[in-house]
């Protein structure tokens, strides 16, 4: 029989809905600028000198049926480093605007991030490809358009490893070294340096943003915002029918309990954004735009990984329902023109509240290893755990896997239960005995409670183990990964993410992942102290 030989790539099958759908900005030529009446630009991403494979997400790649032998193919890192387009592919940068830090800051859009083309899969399933540090567009303002591979790494490894800890979010597929140097002032404060460049491969259905449809609001452009919302219902929402202003609001009501469900997620596992801006906000209810996010390692509500946000700390970790809640009613705003009925709005973004709340609930339920959440009285339990977690630098990922050990019915010391979420503590030898006490009579509060839902221990412990994951990306284990690739050396990149695909299960061997902050990490940039600067 003939050797047959196939290109790598020759099975992703392009449908470009949206470059089809949208009025294109008819200036082809790629520098910066307004863009009017148009929902997009077409652009190519700028080639690479020396690209290199830094890692692939292998399901992701599977999403596009792809096998491990096409990406370490020579076309996977020509395309996905934005060296050679395929046949079918037609890429462009969005053109979105967006509230930042609570001003409207007018147009932004995609200005390093260029959609390659939608790929539909065998599944049927409809992929947008998108690369995110491939060069400048017309949105790229005073900026270069390019990623560090700091950044680079930080949202690769991030946004997989939500996707495994059950957290709605774009995906990665890989991570390609440019073999370039970027220049970054990390800081803004002077110290400019070269550091090496990367191209992450994003993907998603589709990467529409609040901002996009409040930019055509802001400017009047009624007829784009409407089709842009029509298309987005076609291709995203059909199950909602046809578009009418009646199923506008079903839409504004499907995003805000998206939005809700994503929201309670974040909380659940620590995450903190660090810039919810309205521009990073998806219609989906994805979590995008990975940039100065961070982990919560000891609980603090107030806490913010992002310098540019110290001051007034909008986006700190406690403080995300409330910003996602402003986030919505600024698309409420841009719905009004279309849909120019207030009440019906409004009965549209009630479905946050009411969403939140009840998945919040339901979240901490499963958190505490309740059958279900009486507000009657775990509304206290759990204002008294957030009063016990602030006594003394607490872990909060550790401390609710030590909880799923602690025994609800057998009798067991208060030496022993303290000794349970003791690993926990961040400076144990600070830790009173009036600490020990509240401690104490919280645990004592909450093994009563467990004992009214009557769950034996191995089933409760093997519940809350499914909600209370023991790996996540602490913000030092990113740091160090980038510290070894900086170096050259990608191993623990790909070892990270290794455990990170399995984060609620304990890993033989692995134990270094889940241990908390080290002392180092406490004021080092990148561990403690992010930036927009990517
Ligand atoms: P962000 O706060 O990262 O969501 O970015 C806000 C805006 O700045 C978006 O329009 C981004 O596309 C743009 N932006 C961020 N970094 C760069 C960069 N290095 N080059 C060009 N545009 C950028
Ligand atoms: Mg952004």
């Amino acid at each position: 029989m003939p050797a047959t030989t196939r290109c790598a790539l020759a099975g992703l099958q392009f449908d470009n809905t949206f470059t089809q759908a949208l009025p294109a900005d008819p200036i082809a030529e790629n520098y910066r600028r307004e863009v009017t009446g148009a929902a997009y630009s077409r652009v190519t991403p700028t080639p690479v000198a020396a690209p290199r494979l830094v890692a692939v997400a292998a399901e992701v790649a599977a999403l596009l049926d792809l096998t491990p032998a096409d990406c370490a193919s020579p076309e996977f890192l020509q395309v996905f480093a934005g060296n050679v387009l395929l046949p079918g592919m037609d890429p462009f940068a969005m053109c979105y605007g967006g509230h930042q830090f609570g001003h409207w800051a007018g147009q932004l859009g995609d200005g390093r991030a260029i959609n390659l083309g939608e790929t539909l899969n065998q599944a049927g399933e409809r992929w947008t490809l998108q690369l995110k540090g491939a060069g400048a567009t017309p949105y790229s303002r005073s900026a270069d358009g390019l990623a560090v591979l700091r950044s680079s790494i930080r949202e690769f490894l991030c946004s997989e490893a939500m996707h495994h800890l059950g957290v709605p979010t774009t995906r990665a597929l890989c991570l390609i070294g440019t073999g370039e140097p970027v220049v970054r002032d990390m800081f803004y404060d002077g110290h400019a340096r070269a550091e090496p460049g990367a191209v992450v491969c994003r993907v998603a259905p589709h990467f529409t943003r609040f901002g996009n449809f409040q930019l055509f609001a802001a400017r009047g452009e009624n007829e784009l915002l409407q089709a842009l919302l029509d298309h987005t219902l076609r291709t995203d929402f059909p199950h909602l029918g046809p578009p009418s202003p009646a199923v506008y609001l079903e839409w504004l009501a499907e995003v805000a309990t998206r939005t809700a469900h994503l929201i309670a997620h974040w909380m659940r596992v620590g995450f903190v954004h660090g810039v919810m801006n309205t521009d990073n906000l998806s219609v989906l209810g994805l979590t995008i735009d990975y940039g100065p996010y961070g982990w919560l390692e000891n609980y603090d509500p107030d806490w913010t990984p992002n310098t540019t946000d110290a001051q007034h700390k909008r986006y700190r970790y406690g403080q995300q329902p409330q910003i996602a809640w402003w986030n919505l009613v600024q698309l409420a705003n841009a719905l009004h023109t279309l849909v120019p009925d207030v009440p019906g709005l409004e009965a549209a973004l009630a479905a946050y509240p009411r969403t939140f709340e009840a998945t919040n609930q339901a979240m901490l339920a499963a958190k505490l290893g309740l059958v279900q959440f009486d507000p009657a009285q775990d509304s206290e339990l759990v204002g008294n755990l957030y009063r016990v977690l602030s006594l003394t630098e607490t872990d909060m990922t550790l401390f609710y896997r030590a909880l799923a050990e602690v025994p609800s019915q057998a009798a067991i010391s208060p030496e022993a239960l303290l000794q349970i979420v003791a690993p926990a503590w961040y400076q144990p030898a600070s830790v009173t005995p009036a600490i020990h006490t509240e401690i104490l009579a919280w645990l004592a509060a909450w093994r009563a409670r467990l004992g009214q839902d009557q769950t034996p221990d191995e089933a409760r412990r093997a519940r809350m183990q499914a909600v209370n994951p023991l790996y996540v990306l602490r913000n030092y284990l990113a740091q160090e990964a980038i510290d070894l690739a900086e170096a050259g050396d990608y191993s623990r990149v790909v070892e990270t993410l290794e455990v990170l695909r399995r984060p609620y299960e304990e890993q033989p061997g692995r134990a270094a992942y889940a241990a908390k902050r080290p002392e180092w990490a406490r004021q080092r940039a990148g561990c403690s102290m992010l930036s927009c600067s990517s």
